[in-house]
């Protein structure tokens, strides 16, 4: 048979479309390239339904199914939530601030119990792996995305590796005790991020495991760019502005991503919306890169680059390997939306994120003060118009809350590896003794719809 005739007659909820040379496959939840032979590029997912439904009788952020790659839904409470800003508004003379809230804020029914953004991605990844699949999702993190794939996975119920530098161990905490399906790897002594990132690489590619993808994976981007349907849904409208901490940028890709979808659902308007992006001083390659208008990132000299990471306050915005000139990438999504890169040191950070939590009532991670900074920054160079509809992205908040209203518990690891120990043939050792001892693969819980 055919392909096309195949495709028609499953009629499958989306296609996996390469937004370099077109080429269309079929919503294979592991494919993360194109097949065709040029450089790298994203795919995309093309749903079926042009026009969103939001379906409120499913769990969370399910609510936005029609435009996530899912087939099933997790039990899941959380999704972003959207409200106007009054104090923060009058603060800065603006008289359509939104703020998406990504975090926890029971206040506000916002019920993302890891406090950030990352839970929107995780939900969503894991609703797309076929139940009862035999392999075991592996996860490299520094922190907020660790804390929110083991959560969810532990509270689902769902086999996962995670690998985090040791450094790292306090950012993985819970509401619940995790459990054993939740295995933590961690690289000892003075191991960073990236040696997190080469370790899980290469237990990913052992037989029994599998990688995410990161910005390559669907899944992850479209749950993140929920933060911008909620938006629109609650406001009946595309913002025109998008301001937004970024680090690997995927969620810069994901806003534009889903303003695309809405512009095709032509009940939200016609605005490209403009993404005001921010990274935090001194490690700022994104914004050094797009004012030099060059699809490039500078050179990274890697002490230097080690060095920068250092110094900054928001750490989840110090990816290395940004998904900035891949295509379909950031640049792209600067290019699109006519944006605008900021930086910011640490002071204008710390600044921004007291003055949000003195005005809004909420405490938020030192990520969404690197976003609140680039809109005061924003407002003070004249960047916008004060009557403009703003939409400002708290991607973390809340976790001081969350620490006065609930006990939290933290992660073990299980095994430990040195920076030295990370060779596939010492990894493939490690991993084949652990095979008397193998992440319980049972009581996956996911629910059909
Ligand atoms: C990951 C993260 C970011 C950066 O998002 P990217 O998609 O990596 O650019 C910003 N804020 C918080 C709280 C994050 O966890
Ligand atoms: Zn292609």
């Amino acid at each position: 048979m055919s392909q096309t005739l195949h495709r028609l007659l499953r009629r499958p909820k989306y296609t996996l479309c390469c937004t370099l040379c077109g080429a269309e496959y079929d919503p294979d939840p592991f494919r993360l390239h194109c097949d065709a032979e040029h450089e790298p590029a994203l795919l995309r997912a093309v749903y079926r339904s042009k026009k969103l439904e939001v379906k409120e009788q499913l769990p969370g952020l399910f609510r936005y199914m029609d435009w996530l790659p899912v087939e099933q839904t997790l039990n899941v409470a959380g999704k972003p939530i959207t409200y106007e800003s009054h104090n923060l508004a009058r603060y800065l003379g603006l008289s359509q601030l939104y703020i998406s809230f990504n975090g926890y804020w029971p206040d506000r029914q916002a019920e993302l119990y890891t406090c950030s953004f990352k839970e929107l991605e995780a939900p969503s990844v894991l609703a797309r792996i076929p139940s009862h699949h035999p392999r075991t999702l592996v996860i490299a993190s520094a922190g907020n995305t660790g804390r929110a794939f083991a959560t969810v996975c532990s509270d689902q119920g769902l086999p996962l590796c995670l690998v985090i530098p040791g450094q790292n161990l306090s950012a993985i905490w819970s509401r619940y005790r995790f459990q054993p399906n939740v295995r933590l790897v961690v690289v000892s002594g003075n191991g960073d991020y990236s040696d997190a990132i080469a370790l899980g690489k290469m237990i990913s590619q052992l037989d029994q495991y599998f990688p995410e993808g990161g910005a390559a994976n669907v899944a992850r981007r479209d749950g993140m760019g929920l933060t911008v349907l909620d938006a629109a849904v609650s406001l009946g409208r595309i913002p025109d502005h998008y301001f937004q901490a970024v680090g690997s940028g995927t969620g810069g890709i994901s806003a534009w991503e889903a303003n695309l979808r809405l512009l095709e659902d032509g009940r939200f308007g016609s605005n490209r919306m403009k993404l005001h992006l921010a990274q935090n001083a001194p490690f700022t390659p994104m914004v050094e890169a797009w004012n030099a208008k060059s699809r490039d990132l500078p050179p990274m000299h890697q002490n230097r680059a080690k060095a920068q990471i250092n110094r900054v306050a928001a750490k989840v915005l110090t990816n290395r390997q940004p998904a900035y000139s891949i295509a379909g990438g950031l640049y792209e999504a600067l290019l699109e939306t006519d944006g605008q890169m900021y930086g910011v040191t640490n002071r204008e950070a710390e600044r921004a994120r007291v003055l949000f939590e003195e005005l809004e009532g909420i405490d938020i991670c030192p990520a969404s003060g690197v976003a609140t900074a680039a809109l005061l920054q924003a407002v003070k160079a004249g960047n916008l118009d004060r009557r403009d509809c703003i939409l400002l992205n708290i991607t973390g908040g809340g976790a001081k809350r969350m620490q006065q209203d609930y006990p939290l518990q933290t992660l073990q690891p299980a095994i430990a590896f040195a920076p030295h120990e990370i060779q596939p043939e010492i990894v493939l050792e490690h991993f084949e003794q652990d095979q008397r001892n193998p992440i319980l693969l049972s009581a996956n819980d996911l629910e059909a719809v």
